[in-house]
């Protein structure tokens, strides 16, 4: 790790590999010879138009995105695009939402905007969200315009490890704490989106990658800018696209391709996980509440049971290098952020930090 850097466990915006702050700095002056920086650059120019394209191109390689996908790249984070997605898809304005945490109920507070009827099919609210709904607990409606969920809950550190059976409908997915963490079938789901600070870039864009079939049906006073059909009739470039973040999209891309593309990056996801879930399995210092068979490789949530002692874990951490392992509001406690791009030295530090810790305060 380059002197001077701390391992931040931040939940997002997060973690960017080195490699690629170091490949940015190296080109932030003169970008390739254009004699200017990627920051500065026309849209329109030859020289951006390669940049997002290739972050496109590597895109559905390291994901393997069928042709019948488009990909876009907006503005709006996620949340951006828990309007954009009834407006673009709600044929009917009916949608069922299956509720797992507290980004799903958001995009089904939103949907309720936009739909006729947007329903929950499923919630896992009442144990506090520490389980991801089974598929024989969904009720589904065979003739939604769509079934929401949320993959990765980045609060309550569960994710999904099936996929709801949705018959006929598509599956919208929100992926913004795990996409790239590892391989996905993307013909499984209608449209995967996600706000890209997690795992991907610095925030300032929602990827959308949406089936063919799926455009062409937007409510007519649907924003232009989050229309699919028209942004991806425009490749994305219907205005002023988030250059830079685009840019580092791309670099994160190949960075991920260098290390052996996403198999070899849920290896090591799988390995990280491992360091923190072994350890808490083994003590009974901490606690933890997401349901074993639901846990998140991203996100790993934990506590001692005392408020005041978890405000001590996280102030003491501070001092040791470590920053954002605060739980979220919602949860309390702490939470390790443990993205693709967190070292597994990183990993093993905080789990050295929190023997001491439990050995000191027990
Ligand atoms: C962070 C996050 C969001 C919110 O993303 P924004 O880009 O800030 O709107 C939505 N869903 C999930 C799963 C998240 O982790």
């Amino acid at each position: 790790m380059t002197e001077g850097r701390i391992y931040n466990f931040s939940a997002g915006p997060s973690i960017l590999p080195e490699e690629v702050l170091k490949k940015a700095q190296g080109e932030m002056m003169n970008y390739e010879g254009s004699g200017m920086s990627v920051l500065e650059m026309s849209h329109r120019s030859k020289v951006y138009d390669e940049i997002i394209t290739a972050a496109e191109a590597k895109m559905r390689s390291v994901m393997g995105i069928p042709d019948n996908y488009k990909v876009l790249f907006l503005q709006g984070g996620a949340t951006g695009m828990f309007a954009a997605l009834p407006m673009n898809l709600g044929k009917t304005g009916t949608a069922d939402y299956i509720i797992s945490g507290n980004f799903s109920g958001n995009a089904y507070k939103e949907g309720k905007k936009f739909l006729k009827d947007a329903r929950v099919a499923a919630t896992s609210e009442a144990d506090n969200f520490s389980h991801i709904p089974k598929q024989d607990e969904l009720t589904l409606n065979p003739d939604a315009d769509y079934v929401h969920i949320c993959e990765n809950n980045t609060i309550f550190g569960t994710k999904y490890k099936y996929l709801p059976e949705t018959g006929n409908v598509p599956l919208v997915a929100d992926l913004s704490s795990c996409i790239l963490s590892e391989p996905v079938d993307v013909t499984k789901y209608g449209v995967i989106y996600a706000g890209v600070q997690k795992n991907l870039a610095p925030a300032g864009v929602a990827v959308v990658i949406i089936r063919d079939d799926l455009l062409g049906h937007a409510a007519a006073n649907t924003p232009n800018v989050w229309d699919f059909t028209k942004e991806a009739d425009k490749k994305s470039m219907l205005n002023t696209p988030p250059t830079y973040q685009i840019y580092i999209i791309k670099l994160v891309l190949e960075w991920i391709e260098s290390l052996g593309g996403l198999e070899a990056m849920k290896k090591r996801n799988m390995e990280k996980a491992a360091v923190l879930y072994d350890y808490l399995d083994g003590q009974d210092f901490y606690k933890t509440s997401a349901a074993k068979e639901d846990r998140s490789m991203m996100n790993v949530c934990f506590r001692t049971g005392d408020a005041d002692l978890d405000a001590k874990f996280v102030k003491e951490s501070v001092t040791k290098g470590f920053s954002n392992l605060k739980g979220h509001r919602l949860v309390g406690g702490m939470r390790a952020s443990i993205y693709n791009a967190m070292p597994k030295e990183g990993v093993e530090a905080l789990v050295a930090f929190m023997k001491e810790f439990a050995e000191a305060n027990k």
